[in-house]
């Protein structure tokens, strides 16, 4: 999918003066501003920093101080990640008009490796959907940029539809809870990568579901995604989640010739309920890996396939009521005329500025986690979690990558979207929520395009725990015979 220079041929261009930051800068938001109007990638787009920033690291370069894995390149970040000074909303009416006063750890990190911050992405509100059309009230839905009568995907569908659509070098800083970073890059035809969990602080995420949360990546290549890992991991003293292990140098181990690569391909991911045209692409890609030594053979994941969803969506809605309990109009973003008691003040609020959604998942994720309920609900989605990883950690013990498609149709159209009930929805996560479930890394890679549709198809590479460095090497395998 490549279009535009990688983020080490723009570097290259860039120090040997071919290439000016601040007419690149200039560029992509010109671009940025101009599809905005149809696409609506951005929830907000950061001109004026932009462009203020281009300058200062131009300076820097004429003095020759140009350094940093990201020196001036264009980053966009998912609207619920903070960034000081630039509205943060995570989709939400609710959080309208709050501008955080900090950086999350990511964007401070990125910041360090020299990026520009370009703007901030369109989502589903808080990240409740998995097509971007429960966008917060008053918000723009993203559309996909292979045809804009289709959803992006979701959450992070700005970040993918962005990075498929734009002709310049840029990455994105994307967020997942249960799939949301593989299924828009799949459906825009980008690359999704989405770190253990923990992997990457999430300090300054606006959490969805905080034992599921966990911030990624999109990008044109798995190059350029393996940069923007490598600059944004690591340990945090801010988050005590974070993981203690060493950060690899991704982009520099991606070329090694990775040895005895094996690949289960999850059988009943390739079954019921999954387009005949997704499936055969993915297959083919699978095969084609066998041509750069990589073997696979079949696997099964019977309790993945029958528990994830609904394991998942008890797990997140529980957490997600527990963390919308802090917007009642007092703290951030919007609020109403202070009027009648508390309990009124909130629910007046809560009824004005939340979204359909948003509501289902609060009553819901309350119903699950209420006494009398927790244990039939929470609890035993909990204990199923943990057998759900065990079943994962047998599957590693014999494969250093498991495959399916990540999502198991192309993008619909919105039309189509609106047809489908609550469960209907949901059930399209098939095969994105059990990694996301079990906090494993894992990528989606494009694999084609639908014949029918001409719209495109991602397969979905799994790794063990902290096997970032394998799951990048096989990505890049893929990258090498799809293209
Ligand atoms: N579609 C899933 C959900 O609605 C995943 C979303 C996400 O990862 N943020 O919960």
């Amino acid at each position: 999918m490549k279009k535009a220079l990688s983020i080490l041929e723009f570097h290259e261009q860039v120090t040997s003066g071919n290439l000016s930051i601040l007419e690149h800068t200039a560029k992509i938001l010109e671009e940025a501003k101009k599809a905005n109007k149809e696409f609506h990638h951005f929830n907000l787009m950061a001109e004026k920093e932009a462009m203020q920033r281009a300058e200062q690291l131009e300076k820097l370069l004429k003095q020759k101080k140009a350094n940093g894995k990201l020196f001036g390149v264009p980053v966009s970040v998912k609207d619920c990640i903070c960034v000081k000074g630039m509205e943060s909303t995570a989709g939400s009416a609710i959080l309208k008009g709050y501008n955080p006063l900090f950086n999350a750890t990511v964007v401070e990190k990125a910041l360090q490796e020299g990026a520009i911050i370009i703007g901030k992405t369109s989502q589903d509100e808080f990240g409740f959907g998995t097509f971007s059309n429960n966008v917060g009230l008053g918000f723009e839905k993203p559309k996909n940029p292979q045809d804009a009568e289709r959803s992006c995907g979701g959450s992070s569908g700005g970040s993918a539809g962005f990075t498929a659509f734009t002709k310049f070098t840029h990455v994105s800083i994307a967020e997942s809870t249960g799939g949301s970073i593989a299924c828009p890059a799949s459906f825009c035809g980008a690359f999704g990568f989405t770190p253990t969990y923990g992997r990457v602080s999430r300090y300054g995420l606006i959490d969805y579901a905080n034992s599921l949360d966990k911030i990624g990546t999109t990008s044109q290549s798995i190059q350029d995604s393996a940069l923007l890992l490598e600059a944004i991991a690591g340990k945090d003293g801010k988050d005590s989640t974070s993981l203690q292990e060493k950060v690899e140098d991704y982009s520099k181990l991606l070329n090694e010739k990775s040895k005895n690569l094996r690949i289960g391909v999850v059988k009943e991911f390739f079954g019921k309920g999954i387009d005949k045209q997704v499936s055969e692409k993915c297959w083919n890609a699978v095969k084609k890996l066998e041509s750069e030594g990589i073997k696979y053979e079949e696997v099964s994941l019977p309790l993945n396939a029958k528990y994830g969803i609904a394991a998942y969506y008890l797990v997140a809605m529980t957490e997600a009521s527990t963390n919308l309990a802090r917007y009642c109009g007092l703290r951030y973003g919007q609020s109403l005329e202070l009027e009648g008691n508390f309990d009124e003040f909130f629910s007046k609020t809560r009824t004005e500025f939340f979204g359909e959604e948003a509501k289902r998942r609060i009553i819901l994720g309350t119903f699950a986690r209420m006494s009398g309920f927790r244990d039939a609900y929470y609890l035993r989605a909990m204990k199923i979690r943990t057998l759900l990883i065990e079943e994962f950690q047998k599957a590693f013990k014999k494969f250093s990558l498991l495959a399916n498609p990540t999502m198991p149709i192309v993008a619909p159209k919105f039309s189509e979207i609106e047809k489908l009930t609550p469960l209907q929805n949901y059930a399209m996560d098939l095969c994105t929520v059990p990694a996301n479930l079990a906090g494993l890394p894992h990528a989606s890679i494009p694999a084609g395009k639908s014949e029918k549709e001409k719209m495109p198809i991602g397969l979905m590479l799994t790794a063990a725990h902290l096997k970032e460095k394998e799951l990048l090497q096989a990505s890049q395998f893929l990258e090498k015979v799809m293209s």
